[in-house]
């Protein structure tokens, strides 16, 4: 294949078809349009196809090097094309992206069906795996070869031809709900703002006040405030706001996301995809979706997932339920004479926090200063890793926004560069995540990663800079741990690379970094008072590390409900949830789901599982990476410093630099020694011990 400019048609206006002459050969975002797209595209797809038609026609024998390999070098022009694109389309879109994505994802599904499903080349593929065990393979290249005979396999590789094509059809179908379903939800989220006046103010801090400001200025509201529906605006509205009727109109337009009965409704959407999931799973042979995805996970079946969910459910059910008593007493004990609601909880939760623990999350968030939380994730890796982070100022960026870093290792030399886009703004979708522009890989010589951070927390305004709530320096941490699985990969082949792992394990480095954002060392250096720059006040910083643990009840309902709910979505038949409402309430009922807490997720808004298939019957991944994340930094504090040099340097061998190369049940047990031991995660979330009597 050829990158080249003299062949397309018109290389010298699409500079998605040139070789980019920035530093590190960075895209050149500037440059770049929407109209370049749609061209890029079609030629990749031609290039890619051109390449695997040459592979799978090689009239040599099947070996390793020709096929496996081979396959490996294939794709570069879609792999960059849509590197670009898609971290457009979630970080900084634009009606014109978004009708391009709607064309696109259908497209790409019929790239890759022909490709995932051709006989021929799988047979080939199937050869080689035959005869793995006298190739004289290494550890990487069997692995290698074991995923690809596997993707392939799952692909639908081997089935008859009216199975492929059925199956092939379902995979675009799927493409373009995802795709709606995605839209829908930015769509309901845009168009949604609650005004606060000088009288809506209540309860409210000045920091909160000054994110509603600079979001209204980011819709062209200048000199108003607003509520939108990104997390970092609402959750911390619903704690502090002490106008219940707003804070009603706030949970209930945040909780019908995506079920308005409106042009962006998700209801049919949702029922549509689970019924092609089902007929894909039963077409490949599994009774159900959740049997044919969980078999390519470290959890194996649907009721090991389960399992987990239900140990960790009862304990944080009950603890919830002690917790929801100790709030409607405070409710009662302050005149208020109603019944806790979902939309009261967080606001008392807060209340009582502030009885109990003595701290607030107001206190705390003007220490949290974003840049500085920056410095505290760069120096824990500094002093883990030994890499060292550079600001520049010379690599393109999509928005004015978006900081770029250049990491080095210990040595001095280049490792990869590193994109933090922190900031909420309409034209991105809510949440946070890690991606990348390009991946490590050293088939062919190094390749240094390009690795992203995307988030949503509230600007600063004017002179004052942004200040996190405890939660949002978390997510930092959270997703820079991400960052440095990608950052730190060292394998040989690309789709081996960083994050290339099991759902179920991608959130062990991100999660396991989380705990170097709350060690008392990290924060009496970081987290300092944005005005006066005085260190957090030692009894504050007690206090706030006594108050994780509080309102974990409420924390662990809303997740493991969810999780609980997209497995039942995936096991169930696909006709038991016909009508989405009935299902998600007849489920909560099931399981004894608190009235005064909603799932973290409603199905018509849960994006992990309905977007893509990435987290479907997925989402239980967290939990389960938290298993291995809450027994992983025991090895630290086993070792009495959290900076430990022997036990970072196994973390960074065994689990942040080995990316999809080793079994992750192998590479845990590397790391630490043996299995993880799951009491660690219900100890972390304090719900071993005895719920505190109201
Ligand atoms: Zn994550």
């Amino acid at each position: 294949m050829s990158e080249t400019p003299q062949d397309t048609g018109h290389p010298k206006a699409n500079p998605l078809l040139q070789p980019w002459q920035t530093p590190f050969e960075t895209p050149p975002f500037a440059e770049i349009r929407p109209e370049h797209f749609l061209p890029a595209f079609e030629r990749a797809f031609a290039d890619h196809s051109a390449e695997v038609a040459a592979i799978t026609h090689d009239p040599s024998a099947p070996d390793f090097a020709n096929t496996i390999t081979a396959l490996e070098r294939s794709g570069k022009l879609l792999a960059k094309v849509s590197a670009v694109f898609y971290d457009l389309v979630s970080a900084n879109s634009n009606p014109a992206i978004l009708e391009i994505d709607k064309e696109v994802s259908p497209r790409m599904a019929r790239h890759w069906n022909p490709i995932m499903m051709n006989a021929v080349l799988f047979g080939r593929i199937a050869l080689i795996h035959n005869n793995r065990a006298s190739l004289g393979l290494t550890g990487e290249q069997m692995r290698l070869l074991e995923r690809t005979y596997n993707n392939f396999y799952r692909a639908g590789a081997g089935l008859d031809e009216t199975a492929k094509a059925r199956r092939a059809a379902i995979n675009e179908r799927l493409a373009e709900l995802g795709t709606s379903f995605s839209h829908h939800l930015l769509g309901d989220e845009q168009d949604w703002f609650m005004e606060l006046g000088e009288g809506d103010l209540d309860g409210l801090s000045e920091a909160f006040i000054a994110s509603a400001r600079a979001a209204a200025e980011e819709r062209g509201l200048a000199g108003k405030a607003i509520v939108t529906l990104s997390r970092s605006s609402v959750e911390p509205f619903l704690k502090s706001s002490s106008r219940r009727d707003l804070r009603e109109k706030a949970f209930r337009a945040f909780t019908a996301r995506g079920d308005n009965g409106n042009a962006n409704d998700n209801n049919t959407t949702v029922v549509e995809i689970l019924s092609l999931r089902e007929e894909a799973a039963r077409i490949m042979g599994y009774p159900t979706y959740a049997a044919y995805r969980l078999e390519d996970s470290m959890a194996k079946t649907p009721d090991a997932v389960r399992s987990l969910l239900e140990r960790v459910w009862k304990p944080a059910r009950a603890r919830a339920l002690a917790d929801r008593d100790a709030l409607q007493a405070l409710v009662t004990e302050e005149g208020g004479n109603f019944s806790l609601a979902p939309w009261d909880w967080r606001y008392y939760a807060e209340k009582l926090r502030q009885v109990r623990a003595n701290f607030d999350d107001a206190a705390i968030k003007p220490y949290l200063v974003l840049d500085h939380m920056i410095d505290a994730a760069f120096d824990c890796a500094t002093r883990l890793f030994g890499i060292t982070f550079t600001e520049r100022k010379d690599v393109p960026v999509w928005h004015p926004d978006v900081r770029v870093w250049e990491v080095k290792d210990a040595s001095g030399k280049h490792k990869a560069l590193f994109y933090g886009d922190y900031f909420a703004r309409s034209s991105k979708r809510s949440g946070a995540w890690m991606t990348s522009l390009r991946d490590q890989q050293k088939l062919d010589g190094e390749v240094a990663p390009l690795v992203i951070n995307v988030c949503n927390f509230s600007k600063g305004s004017g002179s004052e800079p942004s200040l996190l709530s405890p939660d949002d320096a978390r997510t930092l941490f959270h997703e820079f741990g991400h960052g440095l699985h990608g950052m730190m990969s060292d394998v040989t082949y690309p789709s081996l690379s960083g994050t290339s792992v099991f759902t179920d394990f991608v959130e062990l480095p991100s999660q396991l970094y989380e705990h170097w954002q709350e060690q008392p060392q990290v924060l009496r250096q970081f987290a300092r008072h944005y005005q006066t720059g005085e260190p957090l006040p030692d009894d504050l910083l007690q206090r706030f590390l006594a108050a994780r643990k509080f309102n974990q009840g409420f924390a662990t309902v809303e997740f493991v409900s969810s999780a609980l709910i997209d497995l039942e979505f995936h096991t169930q038949p696909a006709s038991a949830s016909r009508d989405v409402r009935a299902f998600e309430k007849a489920e909560l009922e099931k399981i004894g789901m608190p009235a005064e807490i909603a799932l973290r997720h409603r199905p018509t808004q849960f994006g992990h599982i309905f977007s893509g298939d990435h987290y479907a019957s997925g989402y239980y991944s967290y939990m389960w990476s938290e298993v291995m994340d809450a027994d992983a930094f025991g090895a630290f504090e086993e070792a009495g410093d959290i900076f430990d040099p022997a036990t970072a340097k196994r973390l960074l061998d065994d689990i942040y630099s080995s990316g999809g190369s080793v079994d992750p049940e192998d590479a845990y047990v590397a790391f630490r020694g043996r299995e993880p031991e799951p009491d660690a995660l219900l100890r972390r979330r304090g719900l071993l011990e005895t719920p505190e009597a109201a």
